[in-house]
């Protein structure tokens, strides 16, 4: 099969550096990786080392050597967020109107009523909408979110289908440069996203939730949407996403190319549901690629099928 594909694709992906790469992590590497590859488009690499308190020592050198040992290459220079404020700069400056600086602290919202109305986010009460509260500093800058009808953000989600958030009652006004002088997630990813002429996000489903903030900043600052791709998130056996504050495990990559489809590439396909692949004996890394590539392809071909059978279904 061949896949419909935009007459032309760059899809990333985009690690923080908050630790080495574990299980959940290299499952969303490979998956924005075999999407690329599937749709013979670019597939980049952006280092995400906004906070600087939260980056771990080495881990952007120990993420890339994974990535070197699993044979997963990226497309021109490797992008380091660090070294682009002066983009982010430009697009909180652009904004104009639009944001406001905020004197609260996360206590303080935490306290605010709306938090009842709140699912995994923190919903902001507008403390600072119209103006400081007499005698507070400003720590934060926050964007105005649109309220009522224009408040629902929808989109197609390649693998989890329509989804739709109302970014008045679910989300608040969000931070864009935060109290620590850090610029936010939401804020950079979409101004690289634009940059880097990404017009595919695959990422995993733990993100789903900022989807609506981004597409809206991506209206205000006159940039295109991408289309998405968020993939089910890899558990552990307490049903917690797997990450560095729940213990996960960094990848094995270290002996043969046969230990690293053992320990790394195999039990990742497999999370991936490419479960045939996991069952399989490869020689070399990129015979295992090349199956892992028509493989996805088949995945995604039948994960439409389902969807619009289901779709059909409950017409
Ligand atoms: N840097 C984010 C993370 O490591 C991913 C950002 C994205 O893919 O949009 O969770």
């Amino acid at each position: 099969m061949i896949l419909s594909r935009p007459r032309h694709y760059i899809g990333r992906f985009a690690p923080s550096p908050t630790g080495p790469l574990h299980m959940g992590s290299l499952v969303a590497a490979m998956a924005s990786y075999l999407d690329a590859k599937a749709h013979r488009g670019q597939w980049l690499l952006r280092i995400e080392d906004l906070d600087f308190d939260r980056n771990a020592k080495d881990a952007d050198q120990m993420i890339i050597d994974t990535l070197r040992r699993c044979q997963m290459q990226w497309d021109g220079a490797i992008a380091w967020q660090s070294q682009r404020s002066a983009l982010y700069e430009a697009a909180l400056q652009q904004l104009g109107d639009a944001i406001y600086p905020c004197a609260c602290s996360r206590r303080e919202i935490a306290d605010s009523r709306l938090n009842s109305q709140a699912t995994s986010i923190t919903v902001y009460p507008g403390t600072c909408r119209n103006g400081l509260p007499a005698g507070r500093q400003p720590r934060s800058w926050r964007l105005k979110v649109p309220a009522g009808a224009q408040s629902r953000r929808s989109f197609d989600d390649r693998w989890m289908g329509r989804l739709s958030q109302d970014l008045a009652t679910e989300v608040g006004d969000f931070v864009l440069k935060r109290a620590d002088g850090f610029w936010a997630y939401q804020l950079a990813v979409v101004v690289d996203d634009a940059a880097q002429g990404v017009t595919d996000v695959v990422r995993g489903a733990d993100l789903l939730d900022s989807t609506a903030r981004q597409m809206y900043l991506q209206e205000l600052l006159g940039l295109p949407y991408p289309r998405y791709l968020h993939i089910p998130v890899v558990a552990n056996a307490n049903g917690e996403k797997l990450s560095k504050q729940t213990g996960a495990q960094a990848i094995d990559v270290g002996g043969s190319e046969k230990d690293v489809l053992q320990h790394a590439l195999l039990p990742a396909a497999h999370f991936l549901g490419l479960h045939h692949l996991a069952g399989t004996d490869y020689p070399t890394i990129s015979s295992f690629w090349q199956q892992a590539i028509s493989a996805w392809q088949q995945l995604l071909e039948e994960h439409s099928n389902t969807a619009t059978a289901s779709a059909k279904s409950a017409d």
